[in-house]
């Protein structure tokens, strides 16, 4: 148990991938970030924040999740066989649970009284909420007025499981600005409060910290797969927003050269600027939040205006560890754009009676098309990262009528 999260070689001591990743701060946050770093490679040894961690993933979300073979779909294609790896089964729907955990037990052990995060949807200000809570702590939620008018089920959400939003009415009054006043926030008082990020980006040691966290879905999958079939998949496939889920899943099969690995980015309405969120596929290298990846970028180096369905894959950066595994070439970054998300979102909850996040949906469409190309006798793991009943309203809304609802 003890080795899960602790057999490392990425990333180096100053959170370096490669060229990716480091910390781009003001130096009074540097002091808090070290101070951060020091204490998680600490408290990540100790076996009491291990068992508590083990307990919570096991008792709370309810680890581990299932692989699902997705047989009617499977027969469908006519290809490969697909298998889901259920993350969409955890307590709160989703795969950000498992980082929110660790990030909320590390403030625990750290003697710190409040989480603080930003949120934009509000999938993660509802993971932390619940992570708070569970752990004992109080929990800070920052969140731009458009958002709060747009997401009002997980403003309620939020509220209900005790924790405080607080709305943010400058600037674009979206994510990039709650953000900002997060931050600030939290430099007012980095001493009680732990900032808790919600995907593997921002400055070291966060990267780090979130994929550590989310391994665990790759290392439940290797050894189910190999349980269900005897061998390792041949291909494994996540959407790719920060990246988080995708990383989770691919930690644990990177060193074995023989399996393909896909990341699948959101391509939107098209690949015309300002029209998707596809980072790795149409960015280059840039610094945003405090951390060096590839970004959508205009000349001047400022992060370009982003668009997907899935208001979870709609960032203009990406985890650092994802741009030196597109640099290497060891996973490849393909896209699904909306269309596509959408008729999967259709196409799975009608042949296997699962409802998928639209961000998930967005690996499904990527894994039918695969599965057509590899052909029968293959096989496919895909990171089911959600549910989608968050996405029930808007699907029916903006496509019902074209699906005959
Ligand atoms: C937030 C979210 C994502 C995108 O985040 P990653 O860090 O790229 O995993 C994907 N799927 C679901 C269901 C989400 O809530």
């Amino acid at each position: 148990m003890t080795d899960s999260i602790n057999d490392y070689k990425l990333p180096d001591s100053r959170g370096y991938f490669g060229d990716y990743g480091g910390s781009f701060v003001p130096p009074e946050l540097q002091d808090v970030l070290d101070e951060i770093t020091e204490s998680y490679l600490a408290i990540r040894k100790d076996e009491s924040f291990l068992k508590e961690l083990a307990m919570l993933n096991r008792h709370f979300t309810g680890r581990p999740s299932p692989i699902f073979h997705a047989k009617n779909l499977s027969e469908k294609i006519g290809g490969a066989d697909i298998y889901l790896k259920r993350e969409d089964l955890n307590h709160t729907g989703a795969h950000k649970i498992n980082h929110c955990l660790g990030e909320a037990l590390l403030a625990k052990k750290m003697g710190k009284k409040k989480l603080i995060a930003e949120t934009g949807a509000g999938q993660h200000g509802v993971a932390l909420a619940t992570a708070a809570t569970i752990v004992g702590l109080e929990c800070d939620i920052y969140m731009g007025i458009i958002d709060i008018k747009k997401e009002y089920p997980n403003v309620i959400r939020m509220k209900i499981l005790g924790a405080k939003v607080i709305p943010v009415d400058r600037g674009t009054q979206t994510l990039k600005d709650a953000v900002d006043a997060a931050f600030e926030a939290y430099l007012e008082d980095p001493v009680t409060q732990l900032y808790a990020i919600g995907s593997v980006v921002g400055p070291h040691p966060f990267p780090m910290m979130v994929r550590d966290f989310q391994k665990i879905v790759g290392i439940e999958a290797e050894q189910q797969f190999l349980e269900m079939t005897g061998k390792d998949p041949d291909n494994l496939v996540a959407c790719v927003g920060g990246g988080s889920n995708a990383i989770g899943l691919f930690s644990a099969f990177l060193e074995k050269r023989e399996i393909n690995i896909y990341g699948v980015e959101p391509a939107g309405k098209g690949f015309k600027e300002g029209e998707h969120a596809a980072t790795l596929s149409f960015g280059k290298p840039g610094t945003l939040h405090g951390f060096h990846s590839y970004l959508l970028q205009d000349e001047a180096g400022d992060p370009l205006p982003v668009y997907s369905v899935a208001s979870g894959l709609d960032y203009p950066g990406v985890g650092p560890q994802h741009s030196l595994l597109k640099d290497i070439g060891r996973v490849n970054y393909v896209t699904a754009d909306d269309k596509e998300a959408i008729d999967a979102f259709f196409g799975l909850s009608r042949s296997d009676g699962i409802i998928p996040a639209i961000e998930s949906a967005h690996a499904v469409a990527f894994a039918a098309k695969l599965a057509k190309k590899e052909g029968k006798g293959k096989t496919i793991l895909v990171n089911l990262s959600g549910r989608g009943d968050k996405d029930i309203d808007f699907v029916i809304e903006t496509y019902g009528k074209e699906y005959g609802l």
